[in-house]
């Protein structure tokens, strides 16, 4: 028989929150205030991944912290370092689940792709995610904790330091609202991370862009649009059909009035599904409407699906159709292929070979929704 683990997650508050949970333990312990600025800056600032670490705090406050919170990180299942420099890092979590985050190096710039949830219910037809099904909500604290380790990874490295992050990993952001939006208050002031260099990835979840919208901070959104109009996003995104895209544009419009953010439409080139030069029109007013950039992705190639990727020369062209009408567009360059870095393909990956190296004991059967 188990026992539920009431000690408090000090990675899944925000700093406000362990701030006053801090206050009340060293008060109860007969401590000086000053010692919550010192936990706090073990956890920001040092990344301590166990309370023992906090040298400058007397041995005995150290395990009465560890009786009272925990600091729990998720252990590397696998990591998967691409040719072009990208690495994937599979985090296996304390109940056995698994996701993925994956460092893209450009430069002087390091973006770090982080997932909201382990496998994700929105089933879009072109991603391994939804392949996989959905399997449970991340807490704020395993989302943080994919930042923390990935930036103790890459310091290791001798990287430079984390710049950028995108929640463009697996799950759907926004349908996770709660870890997500005390993930975003964490990541930028606990750990210092600039709302304009974070961005949240939506296939488009209306009351989540609406409640982004109204938050102070100005954190970026990038839309999965995929498609210009209603009848073949179904295809794709089977969200559409709960909101479509007329609720969707007017929900970027309050988005958009919220003033000093930034807006990017993310479109999958799938030949011969969505890529045909005529879409680049509709696409067109869709972007302009809301002054959205475009950001143009090869389809990357999924089980179970023959689709492929359009041509890089066809993308360039959908590309220029797009800017002949004004929007700013950018075709992406694939990366990490050979690591199966796109989202949720390294997880189908490892569980295949998992289930092959133990066909007896099967996990319970993926969910699609
Ligand atoms: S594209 Fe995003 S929202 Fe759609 S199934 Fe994949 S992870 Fe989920």
């Amino acid at each position: 028989m188990t026992t539920r683990d009431e000690r408090l997650d000090v990675l899944s508050l925000t700093p406000g929150e362990l701030d006053g949970a801090l206050r009340m333990h060293f008060a109860a312990h007969g401590q000086p205030a000053y010692r919550v600025a010192q936990v706090a800056s073990w956890i920001y600032e040092g990344g301590a991944t166990r309370f023992v670490e906090m040298t400058d705090l007397p041995a005995r406050e150290r395990e009465a912290l560890a009786e009272a919170f925990t600091l729990a990180e998720p252990a590397s299942a696998e990591a998967a370092r691409s040719v072009d420099g990208t690495v994937k890092h599979l985090w296996g979590l304390t109940d056995g689940e698994l996701v993925e985050s994956v460092l893209i190096p450009s430069g002087s710039r390091v973006t770090l792709c982080l997932s909201s949830q382990a496998g994700c219910a929105m089933g879009c037809t072109f991603c391994s995610t939804g392949w996989g099904g959905f399997r449970r909500q991340l807490t704020a604290g395993e989302i943080v904790s994919q930042y923390r380790a990935s930036r103790r990874w890459a310091a290791d490295q001798r990287w430079p330091p984390i710049s950028n992050l995108v929640f463009m990993g697996m799950g759907e952001p926004l349908a996770n609202r709660k870890a997500l939006m005390t993930a975003l208050t964490i990541l930028n002031r606990g750990y210092e991370v600039g709302a304009r260099r974070i961005t949240v990835s939506t296939v488009g979840v209306v009351p989540g862009i609406l409640e982004l919208a109204k938050r102070p901070e100005q954190f970026r959104l990038a839309v999965s649009l995929h498609a210009p109009n209603s009848e073949l996003r179904q295809e794709l995104v089977p969200l559409e059909k709960r909101y479509p895209l007329p609720v969707l544009m007017d929900a970027l419009r309050a988005f958009q009035r919220a003033g000093g953010r930034r807006l990017t439409f993310e479109y999958t080139m799938i030949a011969g599904i969505n890529d045909a030069l005529d879409l680049a029109d509709g696409l067109a007013d869709l972007a302009l409407d809301v002054h959205a950039f475009v950001n143009l992705i090869p389809f990357n190639p999924i089980p179970d699906n023959n689709w492929t990727s359009s041509a890089p020369e066809h993308m360039r062209a959908f590309a220029r159709r797009l800017e002949a009408r004004g929007v700013t567009a950018a075709v992406r360059e694939p990366r990490g292929r050979d690591i199966a870095a796109a989202c949720g393909q390294l997880r189908v990956t490892y569980l295949r070979a998992r289930r092959a190296r133990t066909p007896a004991a099967p996990r319970a059967a993926a969910r699609r929704s």
